[in-house]
């Protein structure tokens, strides 16, 4: 007896009819024509079943506060971070709260069920810390969210920060975080990541650092991301975010400085639709991109990550927890129209952040966590181009959000009435 069923499926791997068995709270059984009954059934006849969509970087601290205390008016990354220099000591904790609890609801809504977020520590109160520590236990029963300790100011540069640092993990944030771009010199830096990654090694803890978000040819931190994550000893565990500046940097230093990440097992983190308006911003025309090489570096076989990175905050003033709009993107700007880049879209917002959380008990094997979207789709390409309705999120088994199928009516004579205009008709 199982507590739940879901019926001929389609999986992201391409298999159909193929039913999950759910019981307590985990997947017991994946496989066509499941014998068994359950307490209840969902039809998901023709229906993509795919486990949650995940954001490996977001700033939960600043979502929803667009327009506080006024707009970046440039729309630059440097007005942004100006920006929110201005808001910080305005913060409340409350307020902070309240944005953050009401983003997860809408996370919920689009299948999203983690969230990896930065949260700025260079405030002597840790005001965001606390909040954000707070909104971990409580949206934990549905959404799992994992905390890094952003230096936004630079852990060098800004007075206080690296101590400021350690009280945050030592307050129970996740992973190390860090901005050497932003430092005052190349040689501070190369020393932040060290610092960094030290801190993570005696911790045992995760290291995501925004790197390199610059059109800086030059910016190579992480050259020594990879050399410090090899030394300690750290592979799998370290994690580049942004790396707009290998966008711009010399083929032959790439072809060198890619191998070394491969090596070093260096995650990839890219934020498509905030690389594509805030990089570039010095040029004329031509205008970069500014993303970083998504294709070639999941061609080298590393684990590549599309992120939200921001939704109406200082430094974007759209976006929704949409992870298929970020996959969208990220396709468009790395010109992976192929089926298989699609595909590879699709895993970079689903098992490819997942892997770079460590995310326990993610995926679609029996014994995993029954954490599952139903998608108004029949495939991956299908959802990406459509943006497809998420029919029904469960998370552990549970129905935590659902909606109708999106479905036109129609009034033309000898037409049917109704039509899934959205679905593939091939
Ligand atoms: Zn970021």
């Amino acid at each position: 007896m199982f507590d739940l069923i879901l019926r001929r499926a389609t999986l992201p791997d391409g298999r159909s009819g193929i039913d999950i068995g759910i019981k307590d709270g985990r997947i017991a059984a994946v496989e066509a024509n499941l014998a068994g009954e359950a307490a209840a059934e969902i039809d998901a006849t023709g229906r993509l079943v795919s486990p949650p969509f995940v954001d490996a970087h977001f700033h939960m601290d600043s979502t929803l506060s667009y327009g506080l205390p006024r707009v970046n008016q440039s729309g630059t990354l440097l007005e942004g971070i100006a920006l929110w220099g201005e808001l910080k000591p305005q913060l409340v904790q409350d307020a902070i709260v309240e944005r953050a609890l009401a983003y997860c609801d809408w996370a919920v809504g689009r299948g999203l069920l983690a969230i990896r977020s930065h949260v700025d520590i260079c405030d002597p109160r840790l005001l965001a810390t606390e909040a954000l520590l707070d909104v971990k236990k409580r949206v934990a029963p549905y959404l799992d969210l994992q905390l890094v300790a952003f230096p936004q100011d630079g852990v060098l540069r800004s007075a206080g920060a690296k101590e400021l640092l350690i009280r945050a993990l030592d307050m129970g944030v996740d992973v190390v975080g860090g901005i050497p771009h932003f430092e005052r010199t190349m040689a501070d830096g190369a020393a932040s990541v060290r610092l960094l990654c030290e801190i993570a090694a005696e911790r045992g803890l995760l290291v995501d650092m925004h790197c390199d978000e610059s059109d800086d040819p030059l910016s190579r931190h992480v050259e020594t991301l990879a050399y410090e994550t090899q030394r300690l000893g750290l592979h799998g565990r370290v994690t580049g975010s942004h790396l707009t500046s290998m966008h711009s940097m010399d083929n032959y230093y790439v072809s060198k400085l890619i191998p070394l990440m491969a090596e070093a097992r260096l995650g990839v983190i890219a934020n498509p639709l905030i690389n594509i308006v805030l990089q570039g911003r010095h040029d004329t025309y031509p205008k970069r991109r500014g993303m970083t090489r998504v294709p070639e570096l999941m061609a080298a076989g590393l684990t590549v990550a599309f992120g939200h990175d921001c939704v109406m905050d200082p430094w974007y003033p759209l976006g929704s927890g949409e992870m298929l709009e970020v996959a969208h993107m990220g396709l468009h700007v790395g010109q992976m129209t192929g089926q298989d880049g699609i595909k590879a879209a699709f895993d970079a917002v689903t098992v490819n952040p997942a892997n770079l959380l460590h995310l326990d008990g993610y995926g679609l094997e029996p014994g995993c966590n029954a954490d599952l979207v139903v998608l108004q789709a029949g495939n991956p390409v299908e959802a990406i181009r459509t943006r497809a309705a998420r029919l029904f999120v469960l998370r552990r088994g549970r129905i935590v959000s659902r909606c109708e199928p999106v479905q036109a009516k129609l009034g033309l004579p000898g037409r049917p009435e109704t039509v899934d205009f959205l679905l593939n008709r091939g």
